[in-house]
């Protein structure tokens, strides 16, 4: 049977709680363990996947088409095990099954409740497809006192004596601030937050203690003692240089020693942790930099690209560079006055991300535009591509009014939904005018590369799995006025209707793809378009 470990936070959010759970689990995982980390999340809403980036973040979607928590993709980047489905569930979730199953009947007439309606289908959730596990890393979003976790605090205390306290143990996070004037780190939330977690019936069998300079062991034998641990199980969590060198920075704090001693777990020899060591080697010591523009929506929150963010910086780790990120914001780029060749200049490579409505898109044409004329390595993903086949119907294949559906009815659907331009008999694979929630096409689709192309040499094959969440397609029936301008329609579905990766042959690097490799890249692994796009903004900065 799998051990259940439940991760807390308490004092503030941010505490860096899913970094926490992604880096134990890769810890665990250089032992030997086999791991899987999921994500509860308190909000109402039953997935991520309406709510804007600005609130949430991205939304991270898996192979098997669910829309999920952005911490998922740590989770994902630090163990290199695909999250899925049943990895992630908000309270919208659990309570839309409850209800559906009321409506049912399902209850025969029961008064249904909090405890144990909602209580029992978390812990069923929890417990879900992990017989062949060692290890379940649960992480509680939220903080300890908000009245939305309250039900995921009271089915963990629950979990506790339904497994054994041999087979549970709580991380709960706290943070430990520095105050100035007394010049001295302050326990005091830390104690104050656990006893807010205890007065729920939860004792912590481990403390993080977040903080930005080292804890004197005064502070961790008084946290210890007014908190009921040892004090080898008070982890000093300093903040970090970079994300991935948040697992060493662990392991060196005692972080997975003192949970496998809490489940009686004799350490034994220190995990072997040379791939982290490498990352962080390769990220301290790049032998360049190269300076990427992203041309988007949502530039004014970092965590809204969140993936994307780190792929660029796989993308550096493969090179040996280390990659700066201009975000853009492509409104601008629309404003008169806007001088987007003194903006996009000084840059190495264009890349238009993922995004949703018009705001914002003539200003990313206009990038496409810049990228293809002047050369520049160019990565449309999604959107992006959208408007790289857009750019090109309009400028290199004279079909002025080129659009997309997506912002309004158009004489020239070069991107329109597929039941738009799908003959009569043709599949009708998604339904017009449906919820805005759950429409998209989600999640893992293979796509064919043509032999000869500039993908498939990247790729190294020319089959690929690649996570997609959009509802809207390139229109296949622009194919040859696009290819004539110059386009190639390099990858599609195997049935050949989905165009899925456009590129141009007479130009450096020119890419649109329809899905998202930046979910699929790992610091270890990193993706090979990403790899591959950044070495060609290397090329470009030594031209410019
Ligand atoms: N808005 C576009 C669509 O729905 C692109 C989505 C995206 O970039 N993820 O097709």
């Amino acid at each position: 049977m799998a051990r259940f470990i439940f991760i807390t936070g308490g004092v503030v959010s941010s505490l860096g709680k899913g970094l926490m759970a992604a880096s134990l689990a890769a810890l665990l995982q250089a032992r030997g363990y086999r791991v899987r980390i999921r994500k509860f999340d308190p909000y109402l809403n039953v997935d991520p996947g309406t709510m804007s980036p600005y609130q949430h973040g991205e939304v991270y979607v898996t192979d098997d088409g669910a829309e999920t928590d952005l911490d998922l993709g740590h989770y994902e980047r630090f163990t290199g095990v695909p999250s899925r489905q049943s990895d992630n569930v908000t309270s919208g979730r659990i309570y839309q099954q409850i209800i559906a199953k009321e409506r049912r009947g399902d209850y025969l007439g029961a008064t249904v409740q909090v405890i144990p309606h909602v209580t029992d289908a978390i812990k069923e959730f929890a417990r879900a497809e992990t017989d062949d596990l060692d290890f379940v890393l649960c992480e509680i979003g939220g903080t300890v006192g908000d009245i939305e976790s309250l039900p995921f605090m009271e089915a963990i205390r629950q979990l506790r004596n339904d497994l054994g306290r041999a087979n549970t143990c709580f991380i709960h996070v706290t943070l430990v601030p520095y105050i100035a004037a007394a010049g001295e780190l302050k326990t005091k939330p830390t104690q104050h937050s656990v006893r807010d977690l205890t007065s729920l019936g939860i004792q912590p069998d481990v403390l993080v203690c977040r903080c930005d300079r080292p804890l004197p062991d005064g502070e961790r034998a008084k946290i210890a003692l007014f908190c009921n641990v040892p004090t080898s199980a008070v982890i000093e969590a300093l903040d970090a240089k970079s994300i991935y060198a948040v697992p060493l920075q662990y392991n060196a704090a005692g972080l997975d020693e003192a949970v496998l001693r809490s489940f009686a777990i004799e350490p034994g020899a220190m995990p072997d942790l040379s791939r982290w060591s490498r990352i962080v080697e390769r990220l301290d010591n790049p032998e360049g930099e190269v300076t990427v523009g992203v041309v988007g929506k949502y530039v004014g929150l970092a965590d809204a690209y969140k993936s994307l963010n780190e792929a660029l910086v796989h993308g550096g780790i493969a090179n040996r560079v280390k990659v700066n990120i201009r975000w853009l914001d492509a409104e601008l780029f629309e404003q008169t006055g806007t001088d987007i060749a003194a903006e996009l200049e000084p840059l190495h490579a264009i890349l238009v991300p993922g995004g949703f409505g018009e705001r914002g898109s003539e200003g990313k044409i206009k990038s496409v535009t810049f990228a293809r004329e002047r050369n520049v390595p160019y990565f449309g993903i999604c959107l992006g591509m959208q408007m790289a086949c857009i750019e090109g119907a309009r400028n290199t294949a004279g079909i002025a009014g080129a659009s997309t559906t997506e912002f309004g009815p158009t004489e020239e659907p070069v991107v329109g939904l597929i039941t738009e331009w799908m003959t009569e008999e043709g599949l009708q694979k998604r339904e017009e005018g449906g919820d805005l929630g759950g429409t998209m096409r989600l999640g893992a689709y293979n796509a064919s590369l043509a032999g000869n192309s500039h993908v498939s040499t990247i790729y190294g094959s020319t089959e690929i799995w690649e996570r997609h969440r959009h509802r809207y397609e390139v229109n296949v029936h622009y194919r040859e006025a696009l290819e004539k301008g110059g386009m190639v329609f390099s990858g599609m579905s195997p049935d050949g209707e989905l165009p899925e990766i456009v590129e141009r042959p007479d130009h450096p690097w020119f890419i649109g793809v329809q899905f998202h490799p930046e979910l699929k890249s790992k610091p270890f692994d990193p993706h090979p378009l990403f790899a591959s796009f950044i070495g060609a903004a290397v090329r470009q900065s030594r031209l410019v």
